[in-house]
This record gives structure tokens, sequence and C-alpha cells, in this order.
């Protein structure tokens, strides 16, 4: 039996190098950009009005205010954005100008609306304006040549912007890897079934797909087989061909069914490690097959979606660039005694609150493993050291926030 630590950085030495896909660009959102970006033009292009107003020369106006305002006559019909000028600017002339419309030749400022009176022949000027007033020049936001985003950045809506502003449609990420999803059991019955004695709806299937899905990869469900080696492996030789990893759920124990390791075994697997000193998850399994990991995540449905986000997440967000694979990790002070038996890390499902600046945690007050509620209540994992034992009330342990705070 390894130790957690030791489990994660075997988790983390399975991945590949991350592979670049040009991607289309909504399509790039939240992933990590590859290579950096560099401009191939001027943004803006050419020098606009960031207000609308009167382009004027600024020495004409210079003094002007409430009780000298400055007369300039209207040399041509108003520039609206998107279209080029062609008047040209002479000393005592101006001309109407919308907001993002081309500065014209000869003026060197811009004169807000509000601070002139006209009577579309002429204008009286009611306060000065400096050179390059109201002036957004090409190249000020940025330059030709510069490098506007770099690798690994992580694609936020602003950068979508600034990718698009640069006519960049496909964009280099690194691609996602796909996990294909398989649940073992022959207690298993469709969420479409009746539920019978003795069976259980397949929800590990689904609840590790959605995880798939929130951890930002693509997720194949090859749904439900029951525990016969012929079957099992089928489907996981159909899994391999179609994804970059494989999660198998049930079947990690020692028990008469639990037909797993055997199966991998026979396949050529590779075992990584069996076993690790946690709970809960204690059984699970790691091996490589075909260059690729293969999970075998013990079926109880919390087990399955501790291991996913201890183990899995991590790997998969190595394998898409991210340099940050664990959620964000607070020291966090326990609200109350927890019963905690020695033996092993326990992964405690708890709910996390920050009160004026300080992190606490409490139960979520269900017990048992199995029960798949509690994680609906938990916004967070406490992570208790081996030898531990009981948590006292204001200990001061690891918790991983979950992101729902
Ligand atoms: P196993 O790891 O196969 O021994 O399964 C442990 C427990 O998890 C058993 O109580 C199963 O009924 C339950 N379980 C296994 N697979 C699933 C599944 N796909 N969905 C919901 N519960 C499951
Ligand atoms: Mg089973």
């Amino acid at each position: 039996m390894i130790s957690v630590d030791e489990a994660r950085r075997l988790v983390l030495d399975q991945a590949p190098r991350p592979v670049i896909a040009d991607t289309p660009l909504l399509e790039s959102m939240g992933r990590v950009l590859a290579q950096d970006i560099c401009a191939a033009d001027d943004i803006p292009i050419y020098d606009n009005s960031a207000m609308d107003g009167y382009a004027v020369i600024a020495n004409d106006v210079k003094g002007a205010d409430e009780s000298y305002p400055v007369r300039l006559v209207i040399a041509g019909g108003s520039i609206p954005a998107g279209k080029l000028p062609q008047e040209r600017i002479d000393p005592g002339f101006c001309v109407p100008v919308m907001t993002g419309a081309a500065i014209p030749a000869g003026a060197d400022a811009v004169v807000a609306r509000e601070d002139v009176q006209g009577d579309g022949k002429s204008i009286l000027v009611f306060r000065e304006v400096m050179q390059g007033e109201n002036i957004r020049y090409s190249g000020d936001d940025i330059k030709k040549g510069d490098k506007v985003l770099k690798s690994p950045h992580i694609i936020c809506p602003s950068s979508i912007g600034v990718l698009a502003s640069l006519g960049i449609s496909e964009v280099p990420t690194f691609r996602p890897p796909a996990a294909g999803v398989i649940a073992t059991g022959d207690e298993l019955v469709g969420i479409d079934q009746k539920l019978a004695r003795a069976k259980v709806r397949d929800s590990n299937s689904y609840t590790l797909s959605a995880q798939i899905i929130d951890a930002g990869a693509r997720y194949n469900r090859y749904g439900m087989v029951s525990d016969d080696e012929k079957l099992i492996k089928r489907s996981i030789e159909k899994g391999l061909r179609e994804n970059d990893m494989m999660l198998i759920s049930g079947g990690t124990s020692m028990g008469e069914y639990d037909l797993l390791r055997d199966t991998l075994e026979d396949m050529g697997a590779e075992l990584v490690f069996w076993r690790i000193n946690q709970r809960p998850g204690r059984s699970m399994i790691l091996y490589r097959l075909k260059g690729r990991p293969v999970f075998g995540l013990p079926g109880n449905p919390v087990s399955v979606m501790v291991c996913f986000e201890m183990y899995v997440r991590p790997l998969i967000r190595k394998m898409m660039g991210f340099s940050q694979l664990f959620r964000p990790l607070v020291r966090a002070e326990a609200l109350h005694e927890f019963r905690n038996k020695k033996g092993g890390t326990v992964f405690a499902r708890v709910i996390l609150e920050n009160k004026e600046g300080r992190y606490l945690f409490g139960s979520t007050g269900i017990k048992g493993s199995g029960m798949l509620t509690s994680m609906v209540r938990a916004n967070a994992i406490a992570c208790f050291p081996p030898d531990m034992g009981d948590v006292k009330k204001g200990s001061v342990m690891d918790v991983y926030n979950m992101g729902c705070l």
C-alpha cells in the first residue's frame, strides 16, 4: 500500500506531453494557450476619436473657456465610425466626428460635443483641449509585433476579445484529453430502469462523466458492464482505442467478483499501484495499458468522486497544460470535533466557510461513506493526515476548496 503523496506522484507521472491543437476561437475559452501570440496589426490601426465631438487643431482653442469661447467653422459633414475622412482641417476649421471615427488630416484633438454650441455652420468651443486629447492613436492598445498573450495564459473572455481583434480565429491550445468511463457490477441497472431488490442504478458513470466535463476534458461513457472478465476486457479494449485514459468504477477490491485486476493483468497491463493508504478509496488501482493510464476506482459513489478529484482531475489538468493542478488549498479550523479512526489519510467531505477572513469547516451532518448526498452538501474536502485520530475542535487542517466558495 502506498501513501497519498506517492500515489499522486505516480499518477502525475502518467501524463504524456500536452498536445497542441488549433482550436476555434470560442472553443478555446478556459483552455491553456500553447504558444505566444504576436500581433500582426496595430490596434487600433488608425487614429480615432474617443468621443462624439469635433476634430480640431488644439492650438486654435488654446485658452477657450466659458467666458472666452473660440469660434470655428465647420469644414464638412460629420464623420461616422468606419468611414475614411476626405477633409483636411485647416486653422480656424473643425469637423464633427463620432466615437471611433478616423481623425481627419490636420486635426490633433477632439472637443467633446458637450463643450460646444453649434448652429450647423460654425461652433463655439467653451473649453480648451490639449494636443492628442480624446484621440486614440494607432497602436495605443497593441503595437504590431507585440507579444500580446504568453503561453501558458488561461484563455478568458478578455483574451478572446484580444484574439478576435487581431483576427485570430484558430487558437493554439493544449488539447483536453478524452477519458472513457465504464461502470462494472452485476448489481447495476440503467437509470431508466426500475429498481428491484439487490439492484442499484448506475450513478457512477454519470458522476464521472460530469466530473470529466467539469475538469474541461472530453468524456466517452461506455455504460455498464457486468462482472464478467470477457465483457470487461472487450469494453476496455474499445475504450482504449478511443480515449487517452480509462476510468473504470467498481471491482477493485478483494471480493470474489472484483475482477478488474485479473482482467487487466490478463490483457498485459502494467501495474503502477494498487491500494492507497487513504479513506475513502483505499482499493484504487492504476495500471498502464497501450501507453495509457487505466484507473480502477472503488465503486462506492463517494470513493469514485473523491478519487477522481484527488488523482484523475490533476492528471487531466496536467495534460491540458495547467500549472495549478489541484483545487485551491486553504488552512481551515475545525468548527467541532470530528471522530476519526487512525490509519491512512482521510478525505472528509466538509462544508467550508469564510467568516471575516477566517476559514472554518464543519461536517455535512451525513454519515456513511456511500452517501452521495454528502457530496452534494459538501463544498470542500478536508485532509486528515494518517494516524491523526480524532480531530479536535479548533484544529487547523488542509482543506481543498472545491470552488463553491
Ligand atoms: P465495488 O467497488 O464493485 O465493490 O462496489 C462498491 C459499492 O459501490 C457497492 O455497494 C456498489 O453497489 C456500489 N456501486 C458500484 N458501482 C456503482 C455504480 N456504477 N453506481 C452506483 N453505485 C455503484
Ligand atoms: Mg462490484
